[in-house]
């Protein structure tokens, strides 16, 4: 066995739900995640964040899963615990309570909701207006160009926009009910089991790249300090929104520290190795694969 196999795979997953609207290819479905953690744990020793940077002889695998969708719960969890496999999931702590969805959910409901006749979206953006195309190349090019617009902005701003298209269509946007996010209660069942590590994943799911440090501290630290007083449990592991290269910077990065979280993942591909920045661990990010396509994968991480 080389050196280079014997770092740490982590792998994100968001959703484990089938048969749904996923235009964003968030969800792997049941069947698929039980055949996943049934490979991992034959390649890989299924281990923790917490055991991240302690050497091991066997080759590791932490899974973890974004967001916090109720989907977690209820099709994640028996999995993980029939298959013996620990799993952190990463909540954005504003979902617990009221909440109408996440904002992308809502947009995929307004943009399969379009009246035929409107051909483009307008989005108040700040104190401009943008004005965008849609429907020449499908519904999932169109998200993926006014996501580019929404990224940068509050989730406030966010929600705004969304409300003013949704109005000016005379069309709803609440997300389909399978997507629907964790009550506080359905946390505290979640965080009850042995085999489930919860982490922290902001309070509103900002992109937290360029937005002044005050207001990522407080988005860090608020929902590390409201998933505590849910379950009554210390949360020490933090996930970046979104997690790529260019969707956090070095504020989010000290802010997760003065917090006093122990690890923070990304979703900068790459393995965990020691030596690796515990702030700014690699993620591989999982799709809806069946279970040769995923060996396949495994075997493809491992190479590179
Ligand atoms: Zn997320």
């Amino acid at each position: 066995m080389t050196m280079r196999s014997n770092g740490t795979l982590i792998l994100c997953y968001h959703r484990i739900a089938e048969g749904v609207e996923d235009p964003f290819y968030l969800c792997v479905s049941p069947s698929n995640f039980a055949a996943h953690l049934e490979e991992l744990s034959r390649a890989r020793e299924p281990s923790i964040l917490a055991d991240v940077s302690v050497p091991s002889r066997r080759p590791r695998v932490v899974v973890t899963l974004d967001d916090g969708y109720r989907d977690n719960l209820t099709n994640a969890l028996p999995i993980a615990e029939s298959k013996g496999v620990p799993i952190t999931v990463f909540v954005t702590s504003g979902i617990l309570g009221n909440h109408h969805g996440f904002w992308w959910d809502r947009l995929g409901t307004l943009l399969r909701s379009r009246p035929p006749h409107v051909q483009e979206i307008d989005l108040p953006v700040g104190d401009r207006n943008v004005r965008l195309p849609l429907g020449s190349s499908g519904i999932r090019a169109d998200l993926d160009s006014i996501r580019r617009h929404l990224l940068p902005l509050r989730v406030t701003e966010i929600e705004r926009a969304l409300d003013a298209v949704s109005e000016r269509w005379q069309v709803g946007s609440a997300p389909p009910p399978d997507a629907g996010t964790l009550t506080s209660e359905e946390l505290r069942q979640l965080a009850a089991s042995d085999t489930i590590t919860i982490g922290a994943h902001t309070v509103d799911h900002v992109r937290l790249r360029d937005r002044p440090a005050r207001e990522q501290q407080d988005t860090i630290a608020g929902s590390k300090a409201e998933l505590e007083r849910s379950i009554g449990r210390t949360v020490s592991h933090f996930a970046y929104p979104f997690g790529r290269r260019d969707d956090f910077d070095d504020r989010s990065v000290d802010a997760v520290r003065s917090a006093a979280f122990d690890t923070a993942c990304t979703t900068i591909p790459g393995t965990a190795r020691s030596g690796t920045d515990p702030y700014r661990l690699p993620r591989r990010l999982v799709m809806d694969w069946g279970r040769l396509r995923f060996q396949v994968q495994l075997q493809r991480w491992k190479l590179g």
